[in-house]
């Protein structure tokens, strides 16, 4: 797995029960994966001699990191390397205009946009808009990182002019007048079978995912099948193996529209470790592997996922004490931790709670990893006392 990042941590948590060795590449010996692999090659995913050493002898070769040039994959694939996703697929989730030109072409419904070279451009482009738009890198983006909101044309050109001086590919999208978002999350195999998980209501907070709602809460069955064949179907014509999970908004008048596509395990689908038949992370393995795809039907009536992120300031508690304190109080919270040193905004971990009334499980989930990042409770509770 190329990124030693917590998914490959938690994909090697899956591969331990399937019996099968995950080797990362990691960037430092420290990173989450890299803990807790016995097999690591340190190297950067830009080095084609580092992914050599990494493929060297693996039944097939996956991501958790998405970024790795292309040309590099290609040559992979043409030294016998399986690669899954293959290059071609994986191009989507990393070119963002490839992926909206594409998308467009195949009839998925996408928001609006150009690509933007020029200040004259994005002149035109807020001009046919005539509202607010979203300007993106083209490449690089994850986390909200390489997205900027502007309402008018006259911070567009700013931030065009900005990132244009220094050679960044743009794209530009009209701002979309959004319910909420939500995630389609599916997995293909090389045989041609797909899986879909329930739809989730995504939340997304400084362009980071931080709550994830399984089933999405009170979406209608009509979109739940639209959002789930879309995601089947994208997975089908972009050639993805493993897992792809499809950002999508829903919009105001109750219409799908694609933002992003992720070709890995996803935050959106951390709910699937305990919420689901088959976690997301052996799903992606089963995948890659081309075994058979397991079943994807949640456990719980209401799963909810929340993010444990670092708070602006580092509570004097230790994470292992404020571990204690949740489980007295929260016996049946599920924590994920990724090894990581805590700074600000920085994902840590994950809660995820069960049960069988939505709002009573995002309570309590969101109370808890409010907790272990901040070391309070928000409901004023003293564990002392
Ligand atoms: P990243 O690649 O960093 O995940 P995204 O393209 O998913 O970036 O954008 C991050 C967030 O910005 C989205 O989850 C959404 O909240 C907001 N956003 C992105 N594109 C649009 C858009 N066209 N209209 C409204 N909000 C958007």
């Amino acid at each position: 797995m190329i990124g030693g990042g917590q998914l490959a941590r938690m994909t090697h948590q899956a591969a331990i029960a399937l019996g099968q060795t995950l080797r990362v590449l990691a960037t430092a010996p420290d990173e989450s994966a890299a803990q807790v692999t016995s097999d690591v090659v340190i190297g950067s995913h830009t080095d084609l001699d580092a992914l050599r050493r990494a493929a060297d002898g693996a039944a097939v070769l996956t991501f958790d990191h998405e970024h790795v040039p292309t040309e590099h994959l290609e040559k992979l694939v043409a030294e016998g390397v399986a690669v899954a996703p293959p290059p071609a697929a994986l191009v989507h989730a990393q070119d963002k205009l490839l992926m909206r030109t594409k998308l467009q072409a195949i009839g998925a419904p996408v928001p609006r946009f150009a690509a933007i070279g020029s200040v004259a451009d994005i002149e035109e482009f807020v001009r046919q808009i005539g509202g607010p738009v979203v300007i993106k890198t083209v490449r690089g983006g994850y986390d909200g990182k390489g997205v900027m909101m502007a309402d008018d044309v006259a911070q567009a050109r700013g931030i065009v002019e900005r990132y244009l001086a220094d050679g960044v590919a743009l794209l530009a999208e009209e701002r979309v007048e959004m319910r909420r978002e939500l995630a389609a999350l599916v997995a293909r195999s090389p045989f041609g079978q797909g899986a879909a998980w329930p739809v989730v209501e995504t939340v997304q907070r400084d362009g980071i995912c931080v709550e994830a709602y399984a089933p999405a809460p009170g979406l209608s069955e009509e979109l739940r099948v639209e959002a789930q064949q879309l995601g089947l179907r994208l997975a089908a014509e972009l050639g993805v193996v493993g897992v792809l999970a499809v950002e999508l908004f829903e919009t105001v008048d109750g219409m799908l529209l694609v933002n992003e596509l992720a070709m890995r395990p996803h935050n959106s689908g951390h709910w699937t470790m305990n919420g689901s038949v088959t976690s997301q992370f052996e799903q992606h393995l089963r995948a890659v592997l081309d075994y058979p795809l397991g079943d994807t039907a949640a456990i719980a009536s209401a799963v909810a996922m929340a993010n444990v992120l670092g708070a602006p300031e580092t509570p004097q508690m230790s994470m292992d004490e404020r571990l204690h304190h949740l489980f007295a109080r929260i016996p049946d919270a599920k924590v994920h931790l990724y090894g990581k040193g805590e700074r600000p905004g920085r994902k840590l971990g994950h809660v995820n709670v069960l049960g069988s009334d939505m709002d009573e499980v995002r309570e309590r989930a969101v109370r808890a990893a409010h907790w272990l990042s901040h070391g309070v409770w928000t409901d004023g509770w003293d564990p002392h006392r």
